[in-house]
């Protein structure tokens, strides 16, 4: 299995994953030109993927989805919910491309085993992804408000996670987002804050997850070393920092091919 996360954070999202015969690219949110750049930095080309698999219609995961799946004839996986609202921005996907799934319900594609599960978001319906191939599974968790017993369980046993550092609570306070938006982003269904990515993270490693790395931090409102910090402080603060390998997912370029 290899695991890539391309590009991350609020200006676009982006992440690649190959294992059996799937060659799989969850969400792609910068445009058909910088996603083709930045899979040919890991020797991938969109023409091999099998499928685009989307978390939500929010334009940081979807903006180079409609190109790409024009010119290289790809399918993209998405719940009814989340296709209701892309039917403008994707409308040059070939209907046959038109991929439904149930969201909280496995699939299967190329022998890899896919599931999509509801985060707290304020989008129609976002999902988060666990992949699983030959006793290795991995996940894919952005863009939610909270994450509870129920999303922590389904996380459980990922060898490899990306998870969200969103923002830090006091720089979006001191920050310049007007208020509403502040509001929205500190819900619970809003996106996750440094303190409880860490908390989170706590909890996951008691169920056997080793290797996280940070994504979708904020431009504003994060930076990496501050995600990293916050975090492993919470990992001191349960005696567990030595169990838990973390990283920060960069920006713009792929953060290493990570292989299982
Ligand atoms: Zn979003
Ligand atoms: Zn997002």
């Amino acid at each position: 299995m290899r695991f890539c996360p391309l590009c991350s954070g609020s200006s676009g999202n982006a992440t690649y994953i190959e294992a059996g015969n799937a060659r799989l690219l969850i969400d792609a949110g910068l445009s058909c030109k910088r996603i083709t750049e930045l899979l040919a930095k890991i020797g991938v080309t969109p023409a091999n993927l099998s499928a685009i698999l989307i978390t939500h219609e929010h334009v940081d995961h979807v903006r180079g989805v409609n190109i790409l799946s024009k010119k290289y004839d790809l399918p993209v996986y998405a719940n009814a919910e989340t296709w209701s609202m892309l039917r403008e921005p994707l409308r040059d996907v070939a209907p046959k491309n038109i991929c439904v799934f149930e969201s909280d319900r496995d699939f299967y594609l190329g022998g890899v085993r896919v599931l999509p599960f509801s985060v707290p978001h304020d989008a129609i319906h976002c999902v988060g992804y666990t992949i699983a191939f030959g006793g290795h599974k991995v996940g894919v968790c952005t863009d939610l408000g909270h994450a509870d017993a129920r999303i922590l369980s389904i996380l459980s046993g990922c060898e490899l996670l990306l998870f969200e550092a969103n923002h830090d609570v006091d720089m979006l306070m001191a920050g310049s987002y007007p208020y509403l938006l502040k509001k929205r982003i500190l819900s619970g269904s809003g996106h996750m804050n440094n303190e409880d990515c860490g908390k989170a993270i706590v909890k996951l490693c008691e169920s056997g997850v080793r290797n996280v790395i940070l994504g979708h931090l904020s431009k504003e409102n994060n930076y990496p070393e501050l995600a990293m910090i916050t975090v492993r402080a919470a990992l001191e603060d349960a005696g567990i920092a030595d169990r838990v390998q973390i990283a920060v997912a960069a920006r713009e370029e792929p953060t290493g091919v990570f292989e299982l």
